[in-house]
Order: structure tokens, then C-alpha cells, then sequence
């Protein structure tokens, strides 16, 4: 019995040691190996083991050599990430074809940045395949044409061994993936048509900007469309639309295009944001800051880029993205914390676009799940970053419409009696003028002066005397119909032209007028002031100018005066007795 479970517990131990063995050798060897049949859908992070050089090229040979001695780790992320400047990195996988038959696979590498790109496939021991590429090398030398880098492996029943090498002075970020070759195409028409739509739509705004701006000359247009253009160039280089369309032949181009792009983007971004809140009127300092670091920036990346120093210009060119996303989002922040304008807007937009650009990298460093979505996060970001970025030059398009209406209606409005002035006045009178003489229709002035104002002012204060003066407006501005047109001629003068009305029916109107302005009461301490007006009322009897009907009219005012005061006086009356006077 003791024996039996001795035995037992014997064989128990050998089995978990047995397992622990396979489990370390497995580990050392390779952290899972890919099935042909069904390679994951994902990145192959997690699939691979790596190691980086230290200074020495090594060979396939000796990589292998140093994996199998379990010198590899494990990428701790599924899109391995090395930073900027890293040194060269080889990724391995062991690839199993259960299969009876060769299978076909596409290994994808998406990142188009990378310089140097070596892969090799071996099999017994022994490279069957060798591809050397990577943007150092014109697009033309791809092993298949496309943005990023993608190698079709033939792979026997059996074990192979992928080797990747990859260097570059840019990020060294590597997600690769395994695919059938349909499913690599299907994938590929994907992102072919979203970028489509990426480009279609930031192109429509740029052209609306700029048309906006022929039309306008408000420079916020043009650099809006500037800072788009920036982006799409931006997108053209790391996505490998521009090496593989623009400049396939011109390595030299595609080393420098993505860094010196994101400065554009960044400088133009916060040229766009200076001008839109008007950062020279309302905060000249941080204006200036801004242009510093604009030009600081240009200047370093050129100077980077002109030395041949692809790291440095990269630490420059990122470095410089991210102050920018932060600059953007403090002007934000400040101007809504002044309540600017379409300020709500301009901040949303820079958060729009640094959450898109920070899902990406999350993404890409493997914090959140990694795929299409929030790879190109950052796209997304943009979209609608340049979306509410619009939203926002339209809202302040509408406000300034807004406030030169207010401003028109202010200049032509008087604003203690909120009557219309002179120059309203002839504007409007000229028209309805013109008409009457056309048609021949009775038209009637009526030219009114308040009496001894000047005493008023004197005796009680110019404030008493612009009350009274308000008191006298809101009386015109009730009393036309709808065609008359009542104004503040100036001073204590006051106009009233009367279309389709002759002088009687005008003397009378002025009548009830003279009996309202003499209900006036003004307080001053314990005086009340009243007040009373006279009239001088001009029908059109054959002249043959507006100026000559007023002139008419201010020579019966005269009269008016005259003849005592608070009383009307039309053509007919002079110049005997007035047609209308005191009742009392
Ligand atoms: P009359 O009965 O002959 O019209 O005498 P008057 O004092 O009303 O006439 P006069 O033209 O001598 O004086 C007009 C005064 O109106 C002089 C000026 O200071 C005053 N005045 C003009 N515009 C304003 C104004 O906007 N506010 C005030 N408070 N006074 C004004
Ligand atoms: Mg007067
Ligand atoms: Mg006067």
C-alpha cells in the first residue's frame, strides 16, 4: 500500500517536472510558435522573441545561435516598441505548416519609416529566402509594391524560422501581422478606401478655405488650409502613400519628409491658433512665445535635418508635436477661460486632435488594445479636430457678421433716441422721395424744435436735457405709420417725412404730436419740467430736391418760432395765422 503511493507521488513529480522542462524550453526557444493553417488575427508581438545588437551586425547564424541559448526575450507588448535612435532589433518566429502541402503567407510590416529591413526564412537550418529593404531604399526595391513592407513566405510542412532585422534612427515601433494572402488583400483595400475618405474630406475643407479666403482675405482661412495641408503631408509620409505615390525614387526625401512635416504641421497648427484668437491683441506675450517656438522649431529640424542627423531631427520632430498638442490645449484652456469666441470650439478641436494622437501611441506602445482603430486613432482626431476647427471659423464668421450689423445699425442710429440720424435719415428719404416725385403723390416734411432748450439745459443740467430729448424720441419713433420716416436731425431738431400725406393731414399729425411732447413731465429735485415744440410743416408744391422741401419746411419752423412757440405752422398757414395753435 505505502509502496504503491510512494510510486504515485514518484510519478506524479516526474510528470510536473517533465512539464516544467517542456514549458522552460519552450520559453527559450520561442514564446509560441505561429500555425500556418490559422495565423492570429492580430499583431505578432506576443508570437516573437527578440534581441538587439550592440554595436556588431550579426547574422542570421549567430541570432539563431544566441535564441537558442535563451539570450532572446519576449516583447512585452503586442506592436513591439523600441523609441527613437534605438539599436537594430531581430525578431523570430517559428512558424509550424501542419499541413501535408506548402502554404502561402503574407508577414506584414506596417510601419513605413523603417530604414533598414532585412527578412530571412530558414529552413533545416539553412536561409531559403533572403529580402533586404526599408525606406533607405527606393520604394521601387519592395519585394511587393505597397505601403508599408510585406514578404510572401513559402512555407513546407514542418518548422520554419522567420528572422526580421529591422533599424532605423525614426521610432522603432513593429507591428507585424500573418495573413493568407486574400485576407492581406481584403485588409489592404480597407485601409485604401478609409485613407480615401481621409484624404477626400480634409481636401474639401482645404478647398472651401481657400475659396473662403480668395473671397474674404480673412487670413484664418488660408492658414486653416495650411494646417490641413500640413497634416495631409504629415499622413502622405508616415503612412507611405507619399513614398509609394510622390517620391518613390527619392530615399533621401522619405528619410526627412515625416519629421520635417510634423514641425509644419505643429508650426502651422499654432500659426492657425495665434491668428484665430487673435493671440496679438489679447495676449502679445504668449504671442510671441509662440512664434519663438514656431521659429526655434523650424530652424532646429532644418539645421537637424541639413547635418544629416536623422535622430536628432526625430527628438526635434517629436518632441515638437507633443509641445504643440500641449501649447494647443493650454490656448484652449485660455480662451475659454476669457470666454472668446468660438472658444468652446477651438478647444474641443485640440482635444479632438491630442486624444486621437495619444490613443495612437497608447495603442502603439501597447497600453490599449492595438488594431486598425486605434492605430489611426490619430486620423480619427484630426477628422475631427478639422471638423470642429470650421465650426468654429464659421461661428466666428457669424459672430462678426453679427457685430458689423450691430455696428452698421449703431452708426446709423442715434443713441440717446434711438431714432435713426441724418445720415439714416437721407439714405431712407432719398428713396421714398425719388418715388413720390415718379408717381406724383403727395409727400409732406415736418421739421420740429423744441423750445428754449438751451435754457432747459442751462437751468436743470444737460442730463434733464438729454432725458427730455429721449422722452421727445420715443414719442417720434411711436408716432409714424409704417412708410414715414422719423429721425434726429440734430440738436433739438427732429424730421418727420410723410409719404401719401398732405399738409393738412400732416398739420394734424404734428397737432397730436405738439399735445404729447407738452404732456411731457421731467423731475428735477422738486421742479417738474414740461416742455413744448414747434412745427413746421411742407408739403411738396413743385420743388424739385428733398433739401429744397426741408429748407421750406425750416423756414416755417422759423415762423413757428416766431410767432411764439409751441405751435405748427404749414405752407398754407404763412404768412398769416398759424393753422394750428395753442388751445389755450
Ligand atoms: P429755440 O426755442 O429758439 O429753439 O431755443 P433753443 O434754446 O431751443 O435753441 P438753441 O438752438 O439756441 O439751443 C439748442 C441747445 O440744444 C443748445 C445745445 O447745447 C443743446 N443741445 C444740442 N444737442 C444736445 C444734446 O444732445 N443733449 C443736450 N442735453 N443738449 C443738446
Ligand atoms: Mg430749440
Ligand atoms: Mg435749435
Amino acid at each position: 500500500m505505502l509502496d504503491r503511493i510512494v510510486r504515485l507521488l514518484e510519478g506524479a513529480l516526474a510528470a510536473a517536472l517533465l512539464t516544467g522542462l517542456c514549458l522552460l524550453s519552450a520559453s527559450a526557444d520561442a514564446a509560441h510558435a505561429l500555425n500556418a493553417e490559422a495565423p492570429p488575427s492580430g499583431p505578432l508581438g506576443y508570437y516573437a522573441d527578440f534581441l538587439q545588437e550592440s554595436g556588431v551586425r550579426l547574422t542570421p547564424d549567430e541570432v539563431m545561435t544566441r535564441l537558442r541559448r535563451g539570450e532572446g526575450a519576449t516583447p512585452r507588448r503586442p506592436v513591439p516598441d523600441f523609441g527613437i535612435g534605438a539599436r537594430p532589433v531581430w525578431l523570430h518566429w517559428r512558424i509550424e505548416n501542419h499541413a501535408a502541402q506548402a502554404l502561402i503567407r503574407r508577414l506584414s510590416m506596417d510601419t513605413p519609416w523603417v530604414d533598414d529591413l532585412d527578412v530571412y526564412v530558414i529552413q533545416a537550418g539553412t536561409v531559403q529566402a533572403h529580402w533586404q529593404t526599408g525606406d533607405a531604399r527606393p520604394q521601387r526595391q519592395r519585394p511587393i509594391a505597397g505601403l508599408g513592407f510585406a514578404f510572401d513566405l513559402h512555407l513546407e510542412p514542418g518548422r520554419t524560422d522567420v528572422l526580421m532585422r529591422a533599424a532605423t534612427a525614426d521610432p522603432m515601433v513593429l507591428p507585424t501581422s500573418l495573413q493568407a494572402i486574400e485576407t492581406a488583400g481584403t485588409a489592404h483595400r480597407w485601409t485604401h478606401y478609409s485613407h480615401g475618405f481621409v484624404y477626400g474630406y480634409l481636401l474639401a475643407l482645404i478647398a472651401y478655405n481657400l475659396l473662403l479666403y480668395t473671397g474674404l482675405r480673412k487670413r484664418s482661412h488660408l492658414l486653416y488650409a495650411v494646417y490641413l495641408a500640413a497634416f495631409i503631408l504629415m499622413n502622405l509620409g508616415y503612412t507611405g502613400h507619399g513614398y509609394a505615390w510622390l517620391w518613390p525614387d527619392y530615399p533621401g526625401v522619405q528619410r526627412y519628409v515625416i519629421l520635417i512635416s510634423m514641425v509644419l504641421f505643429g508650426v502651422a497648427g499654432l500659426q492657425f491658433a495665434a491668428r484665430f484668437l487673435d493671440l496679438a491683441r489679447h495676449a502679445p506675450a504668449l504671442r510671441n512665445a509662440v512664434h519663438l517656438l514656431c521659429v526655434a522649431a523650424m530652424l532646429a529640424v532644418g539645421a537637424a535635418a541639413a547635418a544629416g542627423q536623422q535622430a536628432i531631427t526625430a527628438w526635434i520632430a517629436f518632441g515638437f508635436v507633443v509641445m504643440f498638442a500641449l501649447v494647443m490645449l493650454l490656448l484652449g484652456v485660455l480662451a475659454v477661460r476669457h470666454s472668446y469666441t468660438a472658444a468652446r470650439y477651438f478647444l474641443a478641436a485640440a482635444v479632438a486632435g491630442m486624444s486621437g494622437t495619444l490613443a495612437s501611441s497608447l495603442a502603439v506602445w501597447g497600453f490599449i488594445p492595438f488594431n486598425e482603430w486605434t492605430y489611426r486613432a490619430v486620423e480619427l482626431g484630426m477628422l475631427a479636430d478639422a471638423t470642429l476647427l470650421a465650426l468654429a471659423i464659421a461661428h466666428r464668421f457669424r459672430q462678426d457678421q453679427q457685430e458689423r450689423i450691430r455696428a452698421e445699425h449703431l452708426a446709423r442710429t442715434d443713441p440717446l433716441t434711438r431714432l435713426p440720424n441724418r445720415r439714416a435719415f437721407r439714405e431712407q428719404a432719398e428713396a421714398i422721395w425719388s418715388t413720390a416725385l415718379r408717381r406724383e403723390r403727395d409727400i409732406t416734411l415736418v421739421m420740429i424744435d423744441i423750445d428754449h432748450f438751451k435754457q432747459l439745459n442751462d437751468r436743470y443740467g444737460h442730463q434733464r436735457g438729454d432725458e427730455a430729448l429721449a422722452a421727445v424720441g420715443q414719442i417720434l419713433l411711436a408716432a409714424g405709420r409704417r412708410g414715414d420716416v422719423a429721425a434726429r436731425w440734430g440738436g433739438e431738431e427732429f424730421v418727420l417725412l410723410l409719404p401719401e400725406t398732405n399738409e393738412t393731414q400732416a398739420a394734424a399729425l404734428a397737432e397730436r404730436l405738439r399735445q404729447k411732447i407738452a404732456l411731457i413731465r421731467l423731475r428735477a429735485g422738486d421742479t417738474e419740467i414740461s416742455l413744448s415744440a414747434s412745427f413746421g410743416v411742407a408739403q411738396r408744391r413743385g420743388e424739385a430736391s428733398l433739401d429744397a422741401l426741408i429748407d421750406n419746411a425750416d423756414r416755417l419752423l422759423y415762423r413757428a418760432k416766431q410767432l411764439g412757440r409751441d405751435r405748427v405752422v404749414a405752407n398754407s398757414s404763412e404768412p398769416a395765422q398759424p393753422l394750428v395753435g395753442p388751445t389755450a
